[in-house]
């Protein structure tokens, strides 16, 4: 038709692995085109994930710093909390990022075409009535929360993380369904604005990746703060009712009991997007779950249309969808990129962070995998006893034959910052010597690291 419009690269999607794969490829001299069916460009990270809930859990952080520096002198009344100022404050920031997203897609002649895209042909995206063509595609489309069938995901009172991010209200009683990191972040937030929370997780430890031992300084300190954490506990029925939200809980002795809550977070996983967008019609194919499969250059089984991001497969995190992004953006530009990193981090942005790379002790154990580890108390660091906190902890797990770095977990205040340290170290095949003789700044909490190889060695003299 008229309309129609054809490109040598279409990418579907532009969450941060769309953008950044587009972005990338109009660097190296591709025709662009970036298919979005919501309104402002940045996916789930920029809009409803990443950013919004890092700007909230900052003002969280203000909140509860605020409460217990009372304990250290400096007494403040209580806060003051104007919603509209704090949704305000979050949506600012999101524009000026999704905006500032605008601007680069047009400095780089990348033409965004807005509305749903679904495949018609192997070289062929219908965008709502207007056919896209390509010579290459990468497919960026994401994922959305898991909803249960027992639950009445119609009921306002039953919210996703959209919804927990929205700010509507502060709810009196809030169960968070999930104790994973999205769980955990908004249960952070909604407990330091005011809310009662109570978690409810499946496993038998919260933010189930992590070892157990970094997550038990975050477990004690939310054990005080929140109603209630069941852990090895099931929700079995969610029933609307007008005093509440009733919901029936089965732990793991198969005793059931009852508890009464005026708002449900349910985070219980994400599932790819990959069943809903026609990709059979392509010739790609999709699993049960809605992945899409792909090797080491993100090309799915169609050499010319590859695959990024969360619907491609776990961590369904950012900073992954945007490294796979400019691995696609540079093969379907005909350079030999390939996915080559060794560790993809995860950080849980609670108060204390946990966060962690590589290796993981539990991993170890389980799969047989030698390793010495180096670990390092925070209440011997003086940059944390500075800031009011002893409960963090450093922990970088050796290889025994080389000492090389194979991974570390750390938690505390900044530990998501951290921990790109040990990713470097692990990346560029560090040893215990590398970190022990790098000069850090004193007094820094990234002392740690270079604490937790001395340790480690055994080379480690004070400990400040
Ligand atoms: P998405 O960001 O999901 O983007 C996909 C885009 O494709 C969307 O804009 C969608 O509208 C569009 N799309 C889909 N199908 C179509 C179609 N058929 N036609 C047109 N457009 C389509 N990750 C981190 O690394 N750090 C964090 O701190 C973090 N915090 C998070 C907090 C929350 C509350 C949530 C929900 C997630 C968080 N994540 C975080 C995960 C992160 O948001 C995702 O891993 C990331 O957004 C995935 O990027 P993506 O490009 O694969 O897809």
């Amino acid at each position: 038709g008229p309309g129609d419009i054809h490109a040598e690269l279409v990418v579907l999607g532009s969450g941060p692995g769309g953008y950044s794969a587009a972005f990338r490829a109009a660097d190296l001299g591709q025709s662009v085109v970036l298919i979005e069916k919501d309104d402002n460009l940045g996916g789930v990270c920029l809009n409803v994930g990443c950013i919004p809930s890092k700007a909230m859990l900052h003002m969280a952080k203000v909140i509860t710093e605020a409460e217990e520096t009372a304990h250290h002198g400096l007494k403040f009344g209580a806060p003051e909390i104007d919603l509209d100022g704090l949704r305000d404050f979050k949506n600012g920031v999101v524009n000026k990022l999704t905006g500032g997203l605008d601007g680069l897609a047009k400095q780089r002649k990348v033409k965004v075409v807005k509305g749903y895209g679904k495949f018609t042909g192997p070289n062929m995206i219908d965008v709502e009535g207007t056919t896209v063509s390509f010579d290459n595609c990468i497919i960026a489309a994401g994922s959305e929360p898991v909803t249960l069938p027992f639950i009445p995901h119609d009921d306002p009172r039953v919210i996703d993380s959209t919804g927990a991010l929205e700010l509507a209200d502060i709810p009196e009683r809030l169960l968070v369904l999930g104790g994973g990191i999205i769980g955990l972040e908004m249960a952070c937030v909604y407990d330091a604005l005011g809310s009662k929370v109570t978690v409810v997780e499946l496993m038998d430890q919260i933010i189930p990746g992590a070892d157990k031992d970094v997550v038990k300084p975050l477990m004690q300190r939310i054990k005080g703060r929140y109603a209630n954490i069941f852990l090895k506990t099931k929700v079995t029925a969610v029933e609307a009712k007008d005093d509440g939200m009733h919901v029936t809980f089965e732990d793991d002795k198969g005793e059931s009991f009852t508890d009464t809550f005026d708002k449900v977070l349910v985070a219980v996983g994400r599932r790819p997007n990959g069943k809903k967008i026609d990709a059979d019609k392509a010739g790609v194919s999709v699993d049960d779950r809605g992945f899409i499969g792909v090797d080491s250059q993100q090309r799915t089984g169609v050499k010319h249309i590859f695959a990024i991001g969360d619907v491609v497969g776990q961590p369904m995190l950012a900073h992954k969808a945007v490294h796979e992004g400019k691995v696609a953006a540079e093969a379907a530009s005909g350079e030999n990129r390939h996915f080559d990193a060794k560790v993809i981090p995860s950080v849980a942005y609670t108060d204390p962070e946990v966060a962690w790379v590589g290796v993981t002790e539990t991993q170890a154990k389980a799969d047989g995998i030698k390793f010495e580890k180096g670990v390092f108390p925070w209440a011997a660091s003086g940059r944390s006893l500075s800031l009011g906190r002893s409960e963090g902890m450093t922990k970088l797990l050796f290889d025994p034959e080389d000492q090389r770095v194979i991974g570390g977990c750390i938690v505390g205040p900044s530990a998501g910052d951290l921990i790109a340290e040990v990713a470097l170290a692990i990346e560029m095949g560090a040893d215990a010597v590398d970190l022990g003789h790098t000069i850090h700044p004193h007094p820094t909490l990234s002392e740690t690291v270079n604490f937790a190889a001395e340790m480690f060695e055994g080379t480690i003299t004070d400990l400040m």
